[in-house]
């Protein structure tokens, strides 16, 4: 079939692909975007916004029962029926995406639902139709769960992200596998709803990326909700025998009516047809240079360029959505140059991701920014850390927050590298420090700097002092 000429497709709308097309589309450029699925992606219909609701519907029964501690007395009586109907209601249409669909084709786009391929360069081919982009390509296909190779597990009916924000009715036990962010802000919402819920991770520690006090504050919290959790443990078989899952691990048994496994996403590259540009599928991500251009080997792909999951740079709606708008100005540049060679003046932002905030959104929430202490010391970098709990801000005190501040700068630069912000509003708090370790702003004028009394991020300033 003869291949129909556009300026750019866009292949997976996410929110980078989203935010790549519409951009484009509006700035005037003809533009395919081919979603198979639903507009939007994961964040909006099985990630970020359901899950965030579902969190701050737990959040508020735990807040009840402090009622008890600090003002009396009051009965909690959860019921999950509000929070699936405000998540089929308010954040996902029952997982209809034709608000978004809309929204992209107002901006001027042309959307096509199915799944695209490369078939070979400035080609995309979608069903039986071929489009031929004049000015670029853009692959935003995301991830999708991967589960272990654990003995049976891939025959048994187990969840994902998707059943676990789909779920109407709350089973009575649930087992997680995975303690990472996104298993453990589950967890915790569940544990609150009155789920038995058993977490079991193969590594030593829950939330093994951010720092270590991090993740104790983090299990102590969920071992006060009631959650058993167990670390070092791996898995090796699976069973269901139609009613409960049992996880084998050596001589020990967990059992429980459902199994979340949330182990990893993985970026299924081997459908995108990449052969036909050269670019090889054996491999995690797509590779893409400081611009996004998708570059194997050193070797930059003509025209075709990537956003979001699917390169590995930090899988967050706000790296997406970050990466997205350093691929719009690269391609509008392009275009104004009518296709001439890239960019001479330097003119187009460049990816940098040394200050990437990240927030685990359990209570107490977990927000870290840059390097961990560790991170720091494999680079080579003359490590500083300072450290202390939350209950050093008078705030923290009064709460009776559990929660820390950890600093870690370079010494030699006098300049933070990385931060953590563990505590009640942890995440908030980061903004601080991700100006400081983005800017990196001097540690003699963060430690002149006022703080407001009694704030959580005062603990910052105490944090400075006690550095050595
Ligand atoms: C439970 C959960 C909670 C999360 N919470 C947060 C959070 O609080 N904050 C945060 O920053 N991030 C969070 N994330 C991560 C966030 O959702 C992702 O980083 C974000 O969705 C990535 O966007 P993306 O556009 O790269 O990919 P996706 O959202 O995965 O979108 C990719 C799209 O491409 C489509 N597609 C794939 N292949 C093709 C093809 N060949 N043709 C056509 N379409 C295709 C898919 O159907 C999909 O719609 C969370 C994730 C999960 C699972």
């Amino acid at each position: 079939m003869e291949p129909e000429n556009v300026d750019v497709v866009v292949v997976g709308l996410g929110v980078g692909g989203e935010e790549v097309a519409g951009r484009l589309a509006e700035a005037g450029l003809s533009v395919v975007g081919i979603e198979r699925d639903l507009v939007g992606g994961e964040c909006p219909y099985w990630g970020c916004v359901p899950s965030k609701m579902m969190i701050r519907a737990a959040n508020t029964l735990a807040e009840a029962r402090r009622v008890d501690e600090f003002a009396g007395s009051a009965q909690v009586q959860p019921d999950w029926a509000p929070v699936a109907k405000r998540i089929r209601a308010e954040a996902t249409d029952t997982w209809d995406d034709r608000v978004a669909v809309e929204r992209f084709v107002n901006q001027g786009g042309r959307f096509i639902r199915g799944s695209g391929r490369l078939g070979g360069p400035g080609r995309v081919r979608v069903g039986d139709q071929v489009f031929q982009a004049r000015h670029g390509i853009v692959l935003s296909t995301g991830t999708r769960p991967s589960a272990p190779p654990i003995d049976g597990l891939a025959d048994t009916p187990y969840w994902t992200n998707h059943q676990a924000i789909e779920v109407d009715k709350l089973p009575g036990s649930l087992l997680v596998l995975g303690g990472g962010a996104i298993g453990l802000e589950l967890t915790q919402v569940f544990a609150r709803f009155g789920v038995r819920v058993t977490v079991v991770e193969a590594l030593d520690r829950v939330l093994a990326m951010e720092e270590p006090e991090a993740s104790e504050v983090v299990a102590s919290a969920l071992r006060a909700d009631g959650v058993d959790i167990h670390t070092g443990v791996m898995a090796d078989r699976v069973d269901h025998d139609g009613r409960e899952f049992t996880l084998h691990a050596d001589d020990v048994r967990y059992t429980a009516e459902r199994l979340l496994v949330v182990t990893g996403r993985r970026a299924y590259l081997d459908e995108l047809g990449l052969d036909t540009v050269g670019i090889r599928a054996d491999q995690r991500f797509l590779p893409v240079d400081d611009r996004l251009r998708v570059a194997d080997r050193l070797r930059v792909a003509e025209g075709i360029w990537a956003v979001g999951d699917v390169t590995g740079q930090g899988a967050f709606t706000h790296v997406a959505t970050y990466q997205a708008g350093i691929v719009v100005a690269d391609i509008l540049d392009r275009v104004r140059r009518s296709g001439a060679a890239a960019d001479p003046g330097g003119t187009v932002p460049r990816a940098d991701y040394q200050a990437l905030p990240r927030v685990t959104f359990t209570d107490p929430e977990v927000g870290a920014v840059g390097l961990t202490e560790s991170q720091a010391r494999q680079r080579g970098i003359n490590v500083q850390v300072g450290h202390v709990p939350l209950g050093s801000s008078a705030r923290g005190w009064i709460h009776r927050a559990d929660g820390l501040i950890k600093l870690v700068a370079d010494a030699d630069r006098g300049v933070l590298v990385g931060g953590t912000s563990v505590g009640p509003a942890g995440g908030e708090v980061l903004s601080g420090l991700a100006v400081a370790v983005h800017a990196a702003v001097p540690l003699t004028q963060l430690r002149d700097m006022i703080y407001a009394y009694p704030t959580f991020y005062r603990a910052i300033s105490d944090a400075l002092r006690n550095m050595g």
